[in-house]
């Protein structure tokens, strides 16, 4: 017996669109959002799963991370910001940032970041609320499953759901962000892998005492972790095999069940409410783009600057985000947003955090409604769009220093 199968398929072409935006995580909401504002008609957003918002909703990861520079200054803005506000419109979970949100002064803002708890489900809903409103099509359980490449560009992006096999025809462009670069892969693009793995994370909510609490089980971002478990030092996960993700899923479930039974012995009345239903992985795959953004780049100055960003890990650095970034040298009409642009390992974990998908989607988002080549944007026409859209492009606090 052959270990490969060769199948005929043919595959009808059901849907068209200007701009197609694959996976529906905070780049996705972002860029579907942002080409639609910038003029593209048809815009579609497909989403394997029955929610938006993926790692941010699905995953319980409830905290929208800081918009500032953590002296005081509010760097991220455009959608970074729009969707901050939106995740909270019926109130924070936790951690509202007063001082930003109620006029304090710079000196106030300084003691505490720009960021804020949410509800995921919540965020969810009002996400998929906006996206109507403004005219996204919305495609849920539409996996993607393959891209067809003619002369450099996708012509169509192959989707199985419960309709089987169908076409999505693209006459634009394409945005990856399915944070795991499904896409890039499928298309023959050069993409890269994150070689030291994903730690295990496993995170439910539960309530007692009549209190709401997110339980943050393996390893999270604070690091004088009180729920850490020896998991944080054993296995490593890539995130792109599903018998090693189903593997790290059940792992994490029964990490959880252990998790939930020993506080149930400090809080009897304990119930789990919700589980993350997405697997909790960082980094896995990612764009080889026209340029690969590195750690070492704080405050550097690209001629296709599209956004700014702070390190959520440290006070003080600003990036701006190079568009050649989020576009490959070989397919034409795609790019990447969210978790997948092109960085080096270190920068990852700098750009893969909420507010800079959403920085990185709204870009991709605005160029994918603008061009069917990215190689060959305008890129002071985009920059233009994005000034205008309330993206600050430069550090202007740094400069006046
Ligand atoms: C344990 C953990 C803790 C974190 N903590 C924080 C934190 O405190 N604050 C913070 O700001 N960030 C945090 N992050 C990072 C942040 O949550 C994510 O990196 C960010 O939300 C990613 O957004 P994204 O849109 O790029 O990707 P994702 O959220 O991964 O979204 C991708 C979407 O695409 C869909 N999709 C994937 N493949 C396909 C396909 N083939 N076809 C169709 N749809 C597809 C998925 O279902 C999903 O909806 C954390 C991440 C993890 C794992």
């Amino acid at each position: 017996m052959k270990d490969y199968l060769t199948e005929s398929l043919v595959t009808p072409r059901k849907y068209e669109c200007d701009v197609c935006v694959c996976g529906g995580g905070v780049a996705g909401i972002a860029a579907a959002l942002s080409a639609k504002r910038a003029g593209a008609e048809r815009v579609i957003l497909l989403e394997r799963s029955f929610m938006l918002g993926g790692l941010a909703t699905a995953g319980l990861v409830t905290i929208y991370l800081a918009l500032c520079d953590g002296y005081g200054h509010q760097v991220c803005f455009g959608l970074a910001e729009e969707l901050f506000k939106l995740s909270i419109e019926h109130g924070a979970e936790d951690r509202y940032p007063t001082a930003w949100l109620d006029g304090g002064t710079v000196e106030e803002r300084a003691k505490r970041r720009f960021e804020v708890q949410f509800n995921a489900q919540l965020f969810a809903l009002s996400a998929e609320r906006l996206l109507r409103r403004e005219g996204v099509k919305i495609m849920y359980g539409a996996s993607v499953s393959g891209a067809c490449v003619e002369d450099g560009r996708i012509t169509d992006i192959i989707i199985e759901g419960k309709g089987g096999r169908e076409a999505v025809s693209v006459r634009g462009s394409v945005v990856d962000c399915t944070g795991d670069a499904d896409v890039c892969k499928l298309a023959g693009a050069r993409t890269a892998n994150y070689a030291p793995g994903n730690k295990l994370a496993s995170w439910y909510y539960g309530v007692a005492e009549g209190e709401l609490d997110l339980y943050m089980v393996g390893v999270h971002d604070v690091n004088d972790d009180k729920n850490a478990t020896d998991l944080q030092d054993k296995r490593r996960f890539t995130g792109l095999d599903t018998d090693e993700l189903s593997e790290m899923v059940q792992i994490g479930h029964s990490a959880m069940m252990r998790n939930f039974i020993d506080r149930r012995s400090v809080k009897p009345d304990l119930v789990p409410v919700t589980i993350a239903t997405t697997p909790e992985v960082r980094m896995t795959r990612r764009l080889v783009g026209a340029y690969t953004q590195d750690i070492d780049e704080v405050g550097k100055r690209y001629p296709d600057t599209v956004g700014i960003f702070p390190n959520w890990k440290k006070i003080g650095p600003v990036y701006e985000l190079p568009f050649s970034a989020l576009y490959g040298n070989d397919v034409k009409n795609l790019a990447a947003a969210g978790r997948c642009i092109s960085v080096t390992d270190e920068m990852w974990d700098v750009t893969r955090v909420i507010p800079v998908c959403a920085v990185s989607g709204e870009a991709a988002g605005a160029a994918a409604a603008m061009c069917s080549d990215f190689a060959k944007i305008d890129i002071k026409k985009l920059q233009d769009h994005l000034l205008k859209s309330g993206v600050l492009l430069h550090n202007y606090i740094e400069e006046l220093k």
